[in-house]
């Protein structure tokens, strides 16, 4: 059976971003895994329950997804407000979509406090990047799935061609 991936929404230019704006992800790869019906694409900011657009948010300084899923580490807008609650309900649900679609890989966008895998904003508001991983990405690896950031698309593939002569 063929891999299923499950995807950012906003990768595959759907205005989900808190911009209300999509991206535009020019891949040959990614057209390919297309057109075999293998992406499942999903917001989880979204499914959490948040309006599009919406105040941009970011993980509090030196902390990371799995902080928040933890150690009760917080996500916080622009504004102030703690919008925690959301984040990790849309990350469970992203988990439960890619368990129920049967994904194991997963390619998310990278910087964002939900579906960073690299790199993640400093939690200040003040426009620099740090390592660190978002909600959704920590959520999905715990649940055993391989999450790629969208520059990381050949890494994928030969992962799926390893995992396809493993089986
Ligand atoms: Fe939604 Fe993730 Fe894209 Fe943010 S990065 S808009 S949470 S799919």
């Amino acid at each position: 059976m063929s891999q299923k991936i499950l995807i950012s929404a906003c990768l595959l230019g759907q205005p989900v971003r808190y911009n209300g704006r999509g991206l535009s992800l020019e891949s040959q790869l990614l057209d390919l895994w297309k057109e075999k019906g293998l992406l499942v694409p999903i917001c989880p900011e979204v499914e959490g329950g948040f309006p599009t657009p919406r105040p941009p948010a970011e993980i509090e300084p030196n902390m990371a997804g799995t902080d928040v899923l933890d150690h009760g580490a917080r996500v916080k807008d622009v504004t102030g407000a703690d919008v925690t609650d959301g984040f990790v309900a849309g990350a469970r649900i992203a988990v439960r979509a890619a368990l129920d679609a049967g994904c194991r890989f997963a390619i998310l966008t990278d910087g964002s406090p939900s579906c960073g895998s690299v790199r993640i904003y400093s939690g200040r508001h003040d426009g620099e990047k740090r390592e660190g991983i978002g909600v959704v990405t920590a959520a999905l690896r715990q649940a055993g799935i391989e999450v790629f950031a969208q520059h990381q698309l050949k890494e994928l593939a030969l992962r799926l061609e390893h995992r396809a002569i493993m089986l």
